[in-house]
């Protein structure tokens, strides 16, 4: 069986399971104001427990602020005297009215063609529950009284039960709803549990008596397997055990080459916890800042000043090694409600990016504007996402340049030198990067978007996902072009795409003399580990070879056996 693989790790255990649903009671009540009372302190309560969550776990700082969000919606006026007016009018219990208030609130929620208001509907949905649990005096999941491991397997889990969860008891877990991007997906991989969502219909399949085989790399999971899958689970944890403790060995060393050619290694970042985990992992710098997360859950854009102190954090705590900020990459899969992006036919075809930043300039500038004030705070760069043509770039410099003006004039300090880089991620690009490099102090090849665009295949639609592949010729065609291009023209070539920490292209990419592989923080050492099993002459032949095959097939089954011959 498969969901949808969202943090790695292999775990074979019980099962815990969360949601069985429970009736909510309902019945008369007499005394309208004791039961009012008795809504009001559980409202209390429920507050008093956020703000102990608050105190007492760790939160990262968008978790604070969606349990602020929850204190102030437990505050609401509105939802309060809905409850209440539903308590007197229809004479009812607390829990049944809460119930009501519920109802209504979500499908409100819902009734709005706004993301936002969608998303909130979990939030709302947390905090009523919560108000509900301590009505009906019910505990919430109280890891110390568990004994053992377990795989959580729930219907979905709030963010309050995200936080909680105690790691050395939930070895794993498995939700019914969610996708990549998704709260629990996120909080999974920030707690290195392994994790898959999209698991349809997985609670009417376990009980508590069920054992889950589960691996949240591939989204594969197994309830009560066999003898025969347990070992096979257990042989490729085996082995994942063996690599991890073997990419430590390279926390410390730089990424050289078996013949000491040194290249960059540095690493992707899309939530500013993940932070931690660079610095952890000794990444060289930021290859790629996904600005999005400072757009996503919020109300309204953030102002210019909301900008550049995250930005200015994020340059100041990785002091003097490069922070490649890319500028908003809105539109394909990557929705944001309040900008009011008219629905489009094909999204990814559409005003997405620097496409959508060019149309909206005052909007573009407030964030081009941040990041030129955070530069003058360490190593930032700046980078335009999904560039398909000169037009654009030089477009883009010009607001650039106009916001430095603007800076100048304000006395407001800048890094005069930024450096100005695109992603190369669409077909039209790679083919004239020719020309492009003369604009540009930097490519990063986009290989996500690249392979997409290039093999024209949605890379969210699995009915064409076996066309999606990082071993398409076309596509490493068009990679050796651009790293090309830019050394020709005397600019450097980094690569911020997932293919980045493929370990079958590692000696492809080093002998087309790629500078900089960014890659997520927990591969940093994998990626240095196997560059240093190659010497350069090795990977050149290898690359020959390799683009002289005619098919994905062949080149993924070469690339496997040079792979498996240089095992150490
Ligand atoms: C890419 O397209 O390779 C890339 C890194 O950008 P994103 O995945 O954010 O589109
Ligand atoms: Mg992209």
């Amino acid at each position: 069986m498969e969901g949808i693989g969202v943090s790695n790790g292999i775990e074979i255990s019980k099962v815990l399971i969360k949601d069985v649903k429970e009736e909510i009671p309902r019945y008369s009540i007499e005394d309208i104001s004791a039961e009012i009372l008795r809504f009001k302190s559980a409202v209390e309560d429920s507050i008093k427990d956020i703000e102990n969550l608050i105190l007492n776990e760790k939160l990262a700082k968008e978790e604070m602020e969606i349990f602020d969000a929850h204190i102030c919606m437990l505050k609401d006026e509105e939802f309060l005297r809905f409850v209440e007016e539903k308590i007197k009018t229809d004479k009812i219990n607390s829990e049944w009215a809460l119930e009501k208030g519920k109802q209504f609130f979500v499908e409100l929620f819902n009734s709005f063609d706004n993301e936002y208001f969608k998303e909130r509907s979990i939030d709302l949905i947390d905090i009523i529950n919560r108000a509900t649990n301590k009505l009906l005096k019910k505990e919430e999941l109280n890891y110390e009284k568990i004994e053992g491991k377990f795989v959580l397997v729930a219907h979905d889990l709030t963010p309050s039960e995200t936080v909680k969860i105690d790691k050395n008891k939930i070895i794993g877990f498995i939700t019914e709803i969610g996708g990549k991007t998704s709260h629990v997906a996120i909080v999974a991989r920030m707690l290195g549990i392994p994790a898959i969502v999209g698991a349809k219909n997985i609670l009417s399949m376990v009980d508590n008596q069920s054992i889950i085989a589960m691996d949240g790399g591939n989204g594969q999971f197994i309830i009560n397997p066999t003898q025969y899958d347990i070992e096979s689970f257990n042989e490729k944890k085996k082995i994942m055990q063996i690599e991890e403790n073997l990419d430590k060995d390279f926390l410390d060393k730089i990424p050289l080459s078996k013949d000491m050619k040194r290249f960059q290694v540095a690493c992707n970042l899309q939530v500013p916890t993940q932070l931690d985990e660079i610095v952890k992992n000794n990444g060289e710098g930021i290859g790629l800042l996904r600005s999005e997360f400072i757009y996503m859950d919020r109300k309204n854009a953030p102002t210019e000043d909301i900008q550049f102190e995250i930005y200015k954090d994020i340059a100041v705590q990785m002091k003097e090694k490069p922070v490649i900020i890319r500028t908003l990459d809105v539109g394909g899969d990557k929705e944001i409600s309040y900008l009011n992006i008219p629905k489009e036919e094909n999204p990814f075809l559409g005003l997405r990016a620097t496409r959508y930043c060019l149309k909206e300039k005052k909007f573009f500038k407030t964030q081009l504007r941040a990041i030129l004030r955070a530069s003058n705070f360490g190593k930032v760069k700046i980078m335009f996402p999904m560039i398909s043509s000169l037009k654009e770039i030089r477009e883009a410099k010009n607001l650039l340049q106009e916001c430095k003006k603007e800076l100048d004039y304000e006395k407001i300090k800048y890094d005069e030198d930024i450096e100005i880089g695109i992603m190369i991620e669409v077909p039209s690009a790679a083919i004239i990067s020719d020309i492009l490099a003369k604009e540009v102090d930097f490519f990063s090849i986009g290989t996500n978007d690249l392979i997409q665009y290039t093999v024209a295949v949605d890379r969210l639609n699995n009915n064409v996902s076996d066309l999606y592949s990082n071993y398409n010729l076309a596509v490493l065609r068009l990679i050796k072009m651009v790293i090309e291009n830019g050394h020709k023209n005397g600019i450097y070539v980094g690569m911020c795409g997932e293919a980045a920490r493929d370990v079958n292209l590692i000696p492809i990419f080093m002998a087309m003399g790629l500078d900089e592989f960014s890659v997520n923080p927990s591969y940093v050492c994998r990626v240095k580990r196997y560059m240093s099993r190659y010497d350069i002459y090795q990977c050149e032949k290898l690359c020959k070879k390799v683009l002289s095959l005619e098919t994905d097939e062949e080149i993924e089954i070469i690339l496997e056996e040079f792979e498996n011959q240089n095992k150490k």
